[in-house]
């Protein structure tokens, strides 16, 4: 479930064609438990804004079983950057962003510390990770992705949901690229980030499509992102702050540009990075 390339090579419009009433359900908003007012149909899914939150979701989206078969499929990953040569252009920028992404975290919190990417897709970026002298370790949901992670690779990746890891131990940097926009509920993953980092200095570093994006706001229901199948929640910055404080976590920095190294050439995309709340009433916690 990791990145998926948020460009118009991607599954593009109509995409929805193949799913039928029978393989969505309607939600709420994750943070309020409010269902959702329309902003675009998209049928069978329909994206949809919070009354109260204003967080932007998918309802109806697939169900997890559907979700799942969807993950599965060994085209999941067909149209992404992982499919084309090694020199072309989107894996150029693929490694522009691997490398603008771990200078952030290595400014915040250097090698060798313990790194946790969620949702680490063929590895690429953990593998990196390892390569700069992080503890890397991965964990990611389509068994494409960890065989491959594995076999060619070398990693450490678990294969599920990062909740069933049946290795929970503390990480210094918990990083999950292109993720949180795919999970069915992004507070309980979060919550579960949170409970992950090692302590006050842990580092979070995540990126998701932006819905403040210009590519956002000016093509509605065209823009090239949206994908309704997988991608089922849409953030801005202001919402994201809002999610991941409900999480204890605080975002210390948001990046948007398309021309930071982390993010380049990303014109609907941000990437932001995340502290611990101090004071986490959390049990077990090491507030001091
Ligand atoms: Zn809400």
């Amino acid at each position: 479930m990791s990145a998926t390339p948020d460009g118009p090579t991607g599954a593009g419009h109509g995409a929805a064609a193949g799913w039928s009433a029978a393989d969505v359900e309607p939600v709420v908003c994750c943070l309020c438990g409010e269902p959702g007012a329309p902003l675009y149909e998209q049928a069978p899914f329909a994206v949809v804004r919070c009354p109260r939150c204003a967080l932007v979701f998918v309802s109806p989206r697939l169900t997890a079983e559907a979700l799942q078969r969807l993950y599965d499929e060994p085209a999941y990953f067909d149209d992404t950057v992982y499919g084309t040569s090694r020199w072309s252009p989107a894996m150029l920028l693929q490694r522009t962003w691997t490398a603008g992404r771990l200078a952030l975290l290595a400014a915040q919190v250097p090698p060798p510390a313990r790194l946790l990417e969620i949702g680490s897709g063929y590895g690429h970026f953990l593998a990196a990770a390892r390569d700069a002298g992080y503890q890397a370790r991965g964990i990611e949901l389509s068994r494409t992705g960890v065989a491959h992670a594995r076999d060619r690779l070398g990693l450490d990746v678990f294969a599920g949901q990062l909740a069933d890891d049946p290795n929970p131990e503390p990480a210094d940097v918990v990083c999950f690229w292109d993720t949180l926009e795919h999970v069915p509920d992004p507070l309980a993953f979060l919550t579960q980030v949170r409970q992950r980092m090692s302590g006050p200095d842990a580092l979070a570093a995540l990126s998701v499509p932006s819905f403040a994006s210009l590519p956002a706001r000016a093509l509605r229901s065209r823009w090239w992102t949206l994908k309704p199948e997988q991608h089922i929640w849409h953030f801005t910055p202001d919402t994201l702050r809002v999610l991941a404080a409900r999480a204890g976590l605080v975002i210390t920095r948001v990046v948007t540009s398309p021309v930071a190294p982390g993010n380049a050439g990303r014109l609907d995309s941000l990437v932001a990075l995340a502290r611990p709340l101090p004071d986490d009433p959390a049990p077990g916690g090491e507030a001091r």
